[in-house]
């Protein structure tokens, strides 16, 4: 890899990367059940730009991980990683989140320092959307988001992450699912506070 290829990557890392590809001993490898891969759901970017979904399967992850870039002829992308590791309620969780990032025009803004205060709003708002379209575009779309809120807390759990981090994102999560607007209402209020409308 050239180290421009690596610093693209570096920059294009996200918390999605960091919650879902990190990799912990491959000891149940084998054993390892592998699920049907869901379809992805339709997707455009804040500029109406379709986004085109990619199954990447690179052995690296044990569980599914999503990331939202463009690629190097600027098409914007959704990478699927590992899919086949996890199952489908958290797929869609994933592939929501990622689009979300597209729909809200994170993908194009300057990347936030990691773990800012700003980075998290973009995670939080992220998971929201994901939250209101799988409930209002899916049939029981309010079951598949607890399911996919389950498998969520469990791989947060085995990465490590800090129990209060994980309780906050559910939390999160939950409210975002009573709220009484759709995911396009949503959209619409952060493109018109981030003066992309
Ligand atoms: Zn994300």
């Amino acid at each position: 890899m050239t180290h421009r290829f690596i610093l693209v990557i570096v920059c294009a890392l996200e918390i999605a990367m960091i919650l879902f590809v990190m990799t912990w001993p491959a000891s149940s490898d084998e054993s390892q059940q592998k699920y049907e891969i869901a379809s992805p759901p339709s997707c455009k970017n804040n500029l109406g730009e379709k986004v085109f979904f990619r199954d990447v399967n690179n052995g690296q992850a044990n569980s599914a991980a999503g990331m939202a870039k463009r690629d190097d002829t600027g098409t914007p992308i959704v990478y699927r990683f590992a899919y086949q590791h996890s199952p489908k309620p958290l797929q869609r969780f994933i592939d929501f989140h990622e689009c979300a990032h597209h729909q809200t025009g994170d993908v194009d803004l300057p990347h936030p320092p990691r773990n800012s205060r700003e980075h998290m709003m973009n995670e939080s708002i992220a998971d929201c959307i994901a939250t209101l379209r799988i409930r209002d575009e899916i049939n029981r779309g309010e079951d598949v988001v607890f399911r996919a809120v389950e498998q969520l807390m469990q791989d947060m759990i085995k990465i490590g992450f800090p129990a209060m981090t994980i309780e906050s994102r559910k939390a999160n999560i939950l409210n975002c699912l009573q709220k009484n607007e759709t995911a396009d209402a949503f959209i619409d209020g952060v493109l018109t506070h981030r003066k992309l409308k």
